[in-house]
């Protein structure tokens, strides 16, 4: 059996990006919906090799959140992955349908548990994911969250860790990165205590009208309190991830382990 697009019928488009489509395919054999990410391959040898560096590391991973690899194949001049899809979309989208309504906290601690057991097998793995946002984590039909997006990760102190042009969303950059030190570890902490945060309030911790002013906001750690009737334990680990030197945030490790938070977390675990 040789993997190929022959394989799949082509039902939509789900998503579009700079790198390429995600479209909802469904397998002639087993039936069965998956998302076939398609993403142009560049000319150059050093460009293919990051772009493959998606499939590989998604091929790596196997936990219950984190989106599931299936297979993946290369066809004139494009790569295919495809993965689980994940019925309820992103987690932006997910946000965005409350409008003002808050989500309880026991679903903000359900969801946030799940992500930090995915970005613990993650980091477990010598893996960063270094594009952690609302966008990127994914809702399964039964609510189970799943990581997804793996075409900014890296391998922990590769050469290339240091080497890397942010494209994306702003809101999730974490101060060591805009002050052009090494991405690391906490720096996914960084960017998943943003998406807490936006969890707990269903806004980004840090919006500005400008580049500058949102930079200055990100190294000062300077983001609006969270709401009073949420656990002191939630403003204690928010408190603690937005810490601006990484040295003072807690690692994913730490966050599921330690006393005061684990306990909140404790019957999501
Ligand atoms: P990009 O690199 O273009 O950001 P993504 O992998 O994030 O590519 O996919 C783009 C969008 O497609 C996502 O934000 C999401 O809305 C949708 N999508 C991608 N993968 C899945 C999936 N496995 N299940 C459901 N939706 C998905
Ligand atoms: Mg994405």
């Amino acid at each position: 059996y040789i993997a190929s697009m022959d394989g799949y019928t082509v039902l939509r488009v789900i998503g579009e990006g700079s790198f390429g489509r995600a479209l909802l395919v469904q397998h002639k054999g087993n039936s069965g919906h998956y998302v076939l990410k398609e993403i142009r391959l560049p000319k150059t040898k050093s460009g293919m090799e990051s772009s493959r560096k998606e499939a590989v590391l998604l091929s790596r991973m196997n936990h219950t959140n984190i989106v599931a690899y299936q297979e993946s194949f290369e066809a004139d001049g494009h790569l295919y992955i495809v993965m689980e899809y994940c019925t309820g979309g992103d987690l932006l989208h997910r946000i965005k349908q409350q409008k003002s309504s808050q989500f309880s906290e026991d679903v903000i601690l359900r969801w946030f548990t799940q992500m930090c057991l995915g970005v613990k097998h993650i980091h477990d793995k010598r893996v960063l994911h270094r594009d952690l946002k609302s966008k990127n984590i994914f809702l399964t039909d039964k609510g189970i969250i799943k990581l997804g997006d793996f075409g900014s990760a890296c391998v922990l102190n590769s050469s290339k860790a240091h080497a890397h042009s942010y494209v994306g969303t702003p809101y999730y950059v974490s101060p060591e990165i805009w002050d052009s030190k090494p991405y690391n570890n906490k720096s996914d902490v960084w960017s998943l205590g943003c998406v807490l945060y936006e969890l707990c309030t269903l806004r980004h911790p840090f919006q500005a009208r400008s580049w500058k002013s949102l930079i200055l906001k990100v190294c000062r750690g300077a983001y609006p309190p969270l709401p009073n009737h949420l656990p002191y334990e939630l403003h204690y680990l928010i408190k603690h991830m937005f810490k601006t030197n990484p040295r003072d945030r807690p690692s994913v490790h730490t966050i599921l382990t330690s006393h005061r938070i684990s306990k909140l977390l404790q019957k999501h675990l």
